[in-house]
């Protein structure tokens, strides 16, 4: 059997999980639930001035509302600081790693001089071969190799070699002992043995160290694959000129998560030329090879567009629960019950967000719909009176409240009054909602029920006779 795919996510939390911190997320979370894997969660932390509670709660905020469960941490590098230490021990013990003195000026002057001689600015290896123990202010620098290349397998962009010349001997353990980025990750990724990290593109600088130190430590290398950033609609990197950066911004401008996730997954991977995936579509279908070279191009008119066909596709039951903090929002207080999923029902396909739906349910939970003055004057008047009467009367006296028993309804008044459908429907649609674009005026009146229906269509008669009088 071949092994367990084991991916991670490992945010730093210096700020809220911006879309392109998402899209990893969501690429690594799909890839293991994909494979039948397991997904980590790391927080890397060891940015003490920069790190704070308030990213930690966000981030697990945003992964939340995204649908992103993990099966192993959340992990803090803070807390593995002794982890660090026994590696970078080995390390030095090994003769992979070495104490260094020199001080920071010292370097300073070395990466000046390397510039002055138009080479890279680097460590010009002082300590390198000086075998010294410990001593007060000594970092801990890794030992690069001399000469060759050490190659990048990349899933995503082949392979790409980097010159091992290039890499200086990189610090790995600072003064006061705590670990430098690179080794934390490396460390971290060993030890929770992760063979699978895709990430932005950002931090392939990064990956030729962090191979290196895999192979001094005797550590199989795992398969890397390395995503373009994220570009705005003007093909410049991402940025909140573009719109809001924060993942849960869109929770609250009314997205469904699942949009969300379907959206972030196509601003880098495609199935064909398939837009809409559902979560279970996704994690079916999701899969390394289809990761894009070139850069996804965040489009919000596109994620708008995805929103109503998540909304349009789910069933009520399962979008009550996104709705009811916009519904409470308007000091509407719904139960997720039957009567909430009807009207959900008549306002899915017309709301593109969860905002829309809201706006949209207020008429269904007032007492009586405020009229829209213009409305009502063109359309609860007194020549319409007799065959609203004529509709309310027919209504409650109707055994079976059934869509079937309306339209004959409707067609009664019509012939009496020798009116079309529009000019009885419109009058009616006030009455019930106060306005003159509503859901479908049977599905409407079957999501309102009886009893409010007669109580609307009477208050409109009273409104209509206020009229002539
Ligand atoms: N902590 C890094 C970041 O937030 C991720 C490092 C990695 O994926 O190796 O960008």
């Amino acid at each position: 059997m071949s092994q367990q795919i084991i991916t991670r996510f490992p945010p730093s939390p210096t700020g809220y999980l911006h879309l392109g911190g998402a899209r990893t997320a969501v690429f690594n979370w799909l890839y293991a639930r994909h494979t039948r894997g397991r997904f980590v969660l790391r927080i890397e932390d060891t940015d003490m001035q920069r790190s704070t509670k308030e990213s930690v709660d966000a981030i697990f905020e945003a992964l939340d509302w995204l649908g992103i469960d993990w099966d192993e941490g959340p992990y803090f590098q803070s807390q593995r600081f002794d982890i660090y230490k026994e590696y970078i021990n080995r390390l030095i013990q090994s003769g992979h790693a070495y104490y260094c003195t020199c001080t920071p000026e010292a370097v300073d002057r070395m990466r000046e001089a390397a510039k002055a001689r138009g080479d890279k600015p680097r460590y010009d290896g002082t300590c390198r071969e000086k075998n010294q123990q410990w001593q007060e202010g000594a970092v801990v620098r890794f030992k690069s190799p001399l000469s060759g290349n050490t190659v990048v397998e990349d899933i995503i962009r082949g392979d790409i070699a980097f010159s091992n010349t290039e890499l200086d001997d990189f610090i790995i353990a600072r003064s006061d002992g705590s670990p430098m980025y690179n080794l934390a990750v490396v460390v971290d990724d060993i030890t929770m043995n992760i063979n699978t990290i895709i990430r932005g593109d950002d931090h392939i600088s990064n990956t030729p160290k962090q191979i290196l130190l895999y192979q001094a430590l005797g550590a199989a290398v795992p398969d890397f694959g390395h995503v373009p950033m994220v570009l705005g609609p003007d093909k410049s990197r991402l940025s909140k000129r573009h719109g809001a950066m924060s993942v849960t911004a869109y929770r609250d401008m009314g997205y469904h998560p699942d949009a969300m996730v379907n959206f972030l997954v196509r601003l880098g991977w495609s199935h064909g030329d398939q837009e809409f995936f559902t979560r279970d579509e996704l994690i079916e279908k999701f899969n390394l090879e289809h990761i894009g070279r070139s850069a996804g191009v965040f489009n919000p008119e596109k994620l708008l567009a995805l929103n109503a066909e998540h909304i349009r596709n789910a069933p009520a039951q399962a979008l009550a629960g996104h709705l009811m903090p916009f519904l409470k929002e308007k000091g509407i207080s719904a139960a997720a019950d039957d009567y909430l999923y009807g009207v959900i029902e008549t306002l899915k396909p017309r709301s593109k967000t969860f905002v829309e739906m809201a706006d949209g349910a207020e008429f269904y939970f007032v007492d009586k719909p405020a009229y829209d003055e213009k409305a009502a004057a063109k359309f609860l008047k007194s020549d319409l009176l007799p065959p609203m009467k004529q509709l309310t009367e027919a209504v409650a006296a109707l055994g079976d409240f059934s869509e079937k028993n309306l339209e004959e309804i409707f067609k009664q008044v019509m012939e009496t009054a020798g009116l079309g459908f529009g000019k009885i429907a419109q009058p009616v649609r006030v009455a019930l909602t106060g306005k003159t674009v509503s859901p479908g005026i049977f599905e409407m009146m079957l999501a309102l029920g009886r009893d409010r229906v007669i109580a609307r269509l009477n208050d409109a008669v009273s409104f209509m006779a206020r009229q002539s009088g």
